[in-house]
């Protein structure tokens, strides 16, 4: 018998505050004793060096992800009246924004080597859209689990049709497409600042990013009631800010993220040799592609006894997702699917599982889940 280990979790946001603990502190108090909370001088430092770190002129800050994508579709005015193609097999966060903005989602399929949106069915609808839908307006590939979709020929079917592109970047922090940083390539890309997102505040938080200064000016307003002065309403905004001292904190968290991405691909290499031999394939990265690792995910149709394996051996595991969007009871029967019926999605959710995967795990711990990889 092996000598009894604590359960390595799947997940440890607090790791990643020890890890930096003394300048996270120190930026805090800093924040705490500005005596100014809400859209200051961190918050515009922050927005200033994540635009500058992704490559792009702008960078606007706001309360989490799901607001970055619906503040987009707001700012680019797609809303009622516009269908906005993405994925059912996302975080549920991408569909909510867009019934949030208003407008009416289509879910396509995936690829299923890549998870990514399948670019021949967006392709398809943009050609030939859906009856009974509205204008087909935007589209949301999701760079999912760090990994970019297949952007050359959707870039080009977005084009052709005059359809926008957003990249849905949540979990694709720092990945890369021929070269070229994930959410530089479409016309605004959307980052969520969750906890144990690449780059994660310690509560929540959202950024976007674009090269359109009049787009990112109009979405300054609408995030705070659509003031451009204050008190002086030109647009119909929300309230989706970012506070200070979450502005403060990934200030110091951004500096360590390419290293930190860097750890995550080390992380990954080491699971990818210990599958050898196993039942099990590494994940596909796509070529010419720089992946992220957000999260390290394996499929196999006996999912869940090897999930019960690892834990016996005190690893966790989790699933991203169990149960895709057009599945899910809110959005069952209600939401457009495209042609292909989602059939590779309803696969995946049963098959795919994620290993632990954050770059404070320590090399003995990464050791842990190879051991119990081999042992399968
Ligand atoms: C986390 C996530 C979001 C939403 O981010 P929040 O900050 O939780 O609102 C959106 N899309 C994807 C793919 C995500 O993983």
């Amino acid at each position: 018998m092996n000598a009894p280990h604590a359960m390595l979790p799947f997940a440890d946001p607090g790791a990643g505050y020890r890890a930096l603990q003394p300048e996270i502190d120190a930026a805090v108090a800093r924040a705490l004793a500005s005596g100014w909370y809400i859209l200051g001088a961190e918050g515009e430092a922050f927005e200033r060096e994540f635009a500058e770190w992704l490559g792009l002129p702008r960078a606007v800050g706001c309360a989490n992800g799901t607001d970055a994508l619906m503040l987009i579709l707001r700012g680019m005015g797609i809303g009622p009246g516009c269908t906005v193609a993405t994925v059912s097999h996302t975080a549920v966060a991408t569909v909510a924004a867009i019934e949030m903005a208003g407008a009416t989602p289509l879910l396509l399929d995936i690829d299923p080597e890549t998870y990514t949106m399948d670019a021949d069915e967006l392709a398809a609808v943009l050609e030939e859209p859906p009856p009974g839908l509205p204008p087909i307006r935007a589209a949301i590939p999701v760079h999912i689990y760090g990994q970019a979709c297949d952007l050359g020929p959707m870039l080009e079917a977005c084009r052709a049709a005059d359809v926008r592109l957003i990249e849905d970047c949540a979990q694709a922090h720092g990945a890369a497409w021929q070269g070229q940083r994930l959410g530089t390539l479409g016309e605004a890309a959307a980052f969520s600042l969750y906890p144990t997102k690449n780059l994660g505040a310690l509560g929540d938080g959202g950024i976007l990013a674009t090269a359109d200064a009049e787009l990112a000016d109009r979405i300054a307003a609408i995030r705070q009631y659509g003031w451009k002065r204050r008190y002086i309403s030109d647009l119909v905004g929300v309230n989706s800010r970012l506070d200070e001292l979450q502005a403060a904190i990934l200030r110091v968290k951004l500096q360590y993220l390419d290293a930190q991405n860097a750890r995550r691909q080390q992380i990954a290499a080491a699971y990818d040799a210990a599958l050898a031999g196993t039942g099990l394939t590494p994940p596909v990265r796509r070529p010419g592609c720089e992946h992220v690792f957000h999260l390290y995910v394996l499929r196999h149709p006996e999912r869940d006894a090897i999930m019960a394996a690892l834990k016996a051996q005190g690893i966790g595991t989790g699933i991203h997702y169990p149960v895709p969007v057009h599945e899910q009871s809110a959005y069952e029967g209600r939401v457009a699917l495209g042609p292909a019926d989602c059939d590779e999605t309803s696969r995946a959710a049963r098959e795919v599982f994620s290993l632990p995967m954050y770059p404070e795990l320590t090399d003995e711990q990464v050791e842990r889940v190879c051991t119990a990889l081999r042992a399968l």
